[in-house]
């Protein structure tokens, strides 16, 4: 199959941005309408924009192509639209590729030859990418070279083809798992933190513009305060609060519809949904609150472990209901309390 990708050119991130490799991989829909596209326009992560602020003037000043940089951080936060952004800035073209859809050493050969210079190749999940092909990055991050082996056994030659300037934007949900050649070829590494229900609110109430959706600001609040600390829960979450209000209401986002929505969602005040509680309970009700290791926790809910370690986990620990130790998972005395449960008996976890 041969390999395409989509051109984002300075801001023309389109509606339903695709990202377009060998295999598709479509996005919420309207989710790219929503995308700030320049970092002022970025809601919150103020430490990360500074830095990059100064990064990016810096490059344009001796006119450079940027360093490379590495994005880590749970799914939803901005790590897309932060590559985006970099690439708008630079006034350079972005082209998108995930990980697991570079299967081969020559599809990621031709997505580098195929750079024109200057340009930014955003590989997502570049922790999946395997280390075969990982090995062919070296020395392109490097030294702009790709070494590529034409042919096989005695009649295979070893060619060494010189790159243009590039920066290689790499977003992972988990930079522990990167090699550390890898990590290490990264001039900058940013680490995306979850945000805060006023960072969120603001994020809520630009959507809400966006898409045209009359929100008071305790609407909005209500709404932020209940999405995990991440962007793209909060819009997901705005769209379904929405249907409520356009449904059963007329059609504006109050504090009580937003209240009414969420609770009819099965989402609580903290922001937890289902999946969040059965987590906690069944750790609670099984294993006596913990310790209890990940594999056993994700069997007994019926989860993917990789789900629950990176969409879920990270949350319940910011929130204090959960924490990880060496023995395994362990439920905090909060998590009694959030779900209502005698804490008695269980004194030894409390760390
Ligand atoms: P990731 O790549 O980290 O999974 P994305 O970049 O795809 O996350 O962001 C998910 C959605 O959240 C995007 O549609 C974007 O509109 C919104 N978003 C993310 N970060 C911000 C932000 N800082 N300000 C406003 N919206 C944001």
């Amino acid at each position: 199959m041969s390999i395409d990708y989509t051109d984002e050119k300075r801001g023309k991130a389109q509606d339903d941005e695709i990202l377009l490799t060998t295999s598709f991989i479509r996005e919420d829909d309207g989710e790219g309408k929503l995308r700030p596209q320049t970092l002022s326009d970025y809601n919150g992560q103020e430490k990360v924009k500074k830095n990059l602020a100064i990064f990016i003037e810096g490059a344009r000043r001796r006119n450079e192509p940027l360093d490379h940089v590495l994005l880590h951080g749970p799914p939803g936060l901005g790590k897309t639209t932060l590559a985006a952004i970099i690439a708008n800035e630079m006034g350079v073209t972005l082209r998108k590729t995930s990980g697991p859809a570079i299967e081969k050493p020559k599809d990621l050969a031709a997505l580098l030859t195929n750079l024109n210079e200057n340009d930014i190749l955003f590989i997502d999940e570049i922790h999946r990418m395997n280390r075969a092909i990982e090995e062919i990055l070296y020395p392109a991050m490097e030294d702009k070279k790709l070494d590529i082996i034409i042919g096989q056994g005695p009649a295979a030659t070893s060619i060494c083809l010189e790159l243009k300037n590039f920066t290689l934007i790499g977003a992972t949900t988990r930079s522990g798992q990167l090699s550390s050649p890898l990590r290490d070829r990264f001039g900058i590494d940013l680490k995306l933190e979850l945000y805060t229900p006023e960072e969120l609110r603001v994020i809520v109430e630009r959507s809400a513009r966006l898409l045209g959706i009359p929100t008071e600001p305790e609407g909005a609040s209500e709404i932020a305060s209940r999405s995990r600390g991440t962007p793209r829960i909060a819009n997901r979450l705005l769209r379904r609060v929405r249907d409520f209000a356009e449904v059963i209401a007329d059609g504006v986002v109050t504090k009580k519809l937003a209240d009414e929505a969420l609770t009819h969602l099965e989402i609580d005040r903290t922001g937890l949904d289902a999946i969040d509680r059965r987590l906690l309970s069944s750790i609670i009700k099984n294993y006596g609150g913990g310790p209890v290791g990940l594999d056993t926790i994700a069997a007994t809910i019926n989860e993917e472990p990789i789900t629950l370690e990176d969409v879920y986990e990270p949350f319940l620990m910011q929130q204090g209901f959960l924490t990880r130790t060496p023995r395994g998972r362990c439920v905090t005395r909060l998590a009694y309390e959030h779900l209502g449960l005698s804490f008695a008996g269980n004194e030894q976890l409390s760390f």
